[in-house]
């Protein structure tokens, strides 16, 4: 006779030694573990559980893990793909962020312990990458950036621009609605393939707050065409407002059709507005370089306020400066015969698993509204289309590029240490 069976229904204290229920009590805190016991306990004290069941059923009984986003393996070829993210961190910024994550000196000064400027080291470290730059300053996105320039600079004025340049960034926003947004005036110039520098002459006047020059990322007008460049437009006596969009701060040969900040900057243009998470391959932010004083009305505008950046962004943005060899710059590098050798070498194992797959040519591209027309060779593993969906539901999740009928995976995007990843994936999602 063990006596009654509720004196082996276990206590709160030898529960929470459990690790999993101190590392919810943790994670989740007291109340709602100790809720989940004592109900567990109060089941079994009811005869409705075993004892030895009450500690399963109090872990059975606390709330669901948070839905984090899912880590995805980009075998699509799309270096900056808007729907994953756009630039991947680099390990020197994703090591800054987690050392951002507690307290820091981010407004603070530890010589003397007074306050500083907030971000000085991030702001100084683009500074130093594009010397031609008078003054920087770093906000939300790119949108922000333009947003930020309208409203400080040509509020209650004018913005003259091509309409050549009225472009539409993706998912619907279009920039003539964000410049219309901050109260500027739009004044448009030119034909929708041509404009020429007396267009923008003739509508300059008093009421210009500026002339912007947008560069048309993500798409080409071809034919019959001509568009005013920055060192014709600087001029004018108005400032010039230049949006490259794409984040290069300086020219890349492979990229000879983006414009980057330093050239433009060079040829005259008083503000340079782009996105951190394009090519720089950075952090989500919205870089303006220009000369110092308009970079100071920019900085002091309320609106600023609004629009400014978290530490985690700034350490992000830091990193990646200072330490340039970023996934987005190796994906968008990468060496076609080592590209080859790697598909070739996927495919090997995965024929060898008896999977049917095949080795063939695909070209990728930047992405994120970035040097449209360009196509990058390289190469990927030809798999049946039937195996997409089984890839996406795998974890890691593995999405790839269904093209004429085929479940393409290209490696470009895929760091050279993770192809093991996609083969254990693939042969995981065939079984
Ligand atoms: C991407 C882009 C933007 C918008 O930048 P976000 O960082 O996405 O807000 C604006 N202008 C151009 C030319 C772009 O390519």
């Amino acid at each position: 006779m063990t006596g009654d069976p509720r004196r082996q229904i276990p206590r709160t204290d030898t529960l929470l030694t459990d690790p999993r229920l101190s590392e919810a009590h943790r994670m989740l805190g007291a109340e709602v573990v100790k809720q989940a016991v004592r109900e567990a306990q109060q089941r079994a004290r009811d005869g409705r559980i075993k004892p030895v069941d009450v500690l399963p059923a109090a872990l059975a009984a606390l709330p669901p893990a948070p839905a984090l986003l899912r880590r995805v393996i980009n075998a699509t070829g799309v270096v900056l793909h808007t729907n994953l993210g756009r630039a991947p961190l680099s390990a020197a910024a994703v090591e800054a962020v987690t050392a951002a994550a507690g307290y820091v000196d981010i407004e603070y000064d530890v010589t003397t312990g007074a306050r500083a400027r907030r971000g000085r080291s991030a702001l100084d470290a683009l500074r130093a990458a594009v010397p031609d730059a008078g003054d920087v300053h770093v906000v939300n996105n790119g949108a922000a950036a333009i947003v930020l320039a309208a409203t400080a600079l040509a509020a209650r004025r004018e913005i003259v621009v091509a309409r050549s340049e009225m472009v539409e960034i993706g998912d619907g926003f279009r920039l003539h609605e964000l410049l219309a947004s901050t109260g500027a005036g739009l004044c448009e110039v030119g034909a929708t393939n041509r404009a020429h520098l007396r267009d923008y002459a003739e509508a300059v006047g008093p009421r210009t707050g500026f002339i912007l020059k947008v560069h048309p990322s993500n798409f080409r007008i071809e034919g019959y065409t001509s568009a005013v460049g920055v060192a014709d437009l600087a001029r004018l006596p108005v400032p010039v407002v230049a949006d490259i969009g794409s984040g290069l701060l300086r020219p890349e040969p492979l990229l000879p059709d983006e414009p980057d900040a330093a050239t433009w900057l060079r040829e005259g243009a008083t503000v340079v507005t782009a996105s951190g998470d394009k090519l720089l391959g950075g952090p989500q932010a919205g870089l303006l370089l220009g000369t110092r004083e308009v970079i100071e009305t920019l900085r002091g505008h309320p609106l600023a306020r609004a629009l400014r950046v978290d530490k985690l962004t700034l350490a992000a943005l830091e990193a990646t400066l200072r330490r340039p060899v970023t996934p987005t710059a190796s994906a968008l590098h990468a060496d076609e015969g080592e590209l080859r050798e790697r598909v070739e070498r996927l495919a090997a194992r995965l024929v060898a698993s008896g999977i049917a797959a095949t080795v063939t040519p695909s070209a990728g591209v930047v992405g994120g509204g970035s040097a449209p027309g360009l196509r990058l060779p390289g190469w990927a593993v030809r798999l049946p289309p039937g195996l997409a969906e089984p890839l996406r539901h795998g974890v890691p999740c593995v999405v790839g590029r269904v093209h004429d009928g085929h479940l393409l995976l290209d490696l470009r995007c895929v760091p050279p240490a993770e192809d093991g990843t996609v083969a254990q994936a693939v042969e995981r999602a065939c079984s």
